[in-house]
């Protein structure tokens, strides 16, 4: 019994993984317990594809999340498999974004990896309104 628990311990560092890309592999994050239904949110759109939030911690009056239900971590490791799926996403963006009445402008931004700002490792797409966007971003 104790062998197999050490196995199963050591086994991803036997392959070289890092501590963070461990974490990815055997925690699911927060948005695949929302797809799941496991976490409750604010859902304004969903299909087979795609689940749209509203953020939980809003950067601008109108900001909402757009999350493909495939697990993706962040948009370099989108595959050449994902390229509907990832066009789907940004038409699904407009959409909601129209039907939130965005229509005098809007920013959308998707983080990647740690200098980009990416928190939830599973790639989402921030779409923010409802204010005067500046550039540069922070
Ligand atoms: P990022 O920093 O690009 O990875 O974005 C993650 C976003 O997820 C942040 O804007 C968070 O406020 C948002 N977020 C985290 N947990 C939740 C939640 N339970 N419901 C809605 N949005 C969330």
């Amino acid at each position: 019994m104790k062998r197999r628990w050490k196995t199963f311990t050591y086994l991803p560092c036997e392959y070289g993984l890092q501590s963070e890309k461990i974490r990815e592999i055997i925690m699911s994050t927060i948005f695949e317990k929302i797809i799941s239904g496991e976490i409750q949110a604010d859902i304004l759109y969903q299909d087979e594809i795609c689940i749209v939030i509203r953020d939980i911690e809003p950067q601008a009056p109108v900001h909402f999340l757009v999350i493909p239900k495939k697990v993706i971590p962040r948009i370099g490791d989108a595959l050449q498999e994902d390229q509907s799926s990832l066009g789907h996403l940004l038409l699904t963006a407009g959409k909601i974004a129209e039907q939130e009445n965005l229509s005098s402008g809007y920013r959308v931004v998707i983080n990647h990896g740690k200098n980009g700002g990416e928190t939830v490792p599973h790639l989402h797409v921030h779409v923010l309104g409802g204010r005067q966007m500046r550039w540069p971003p922070g």
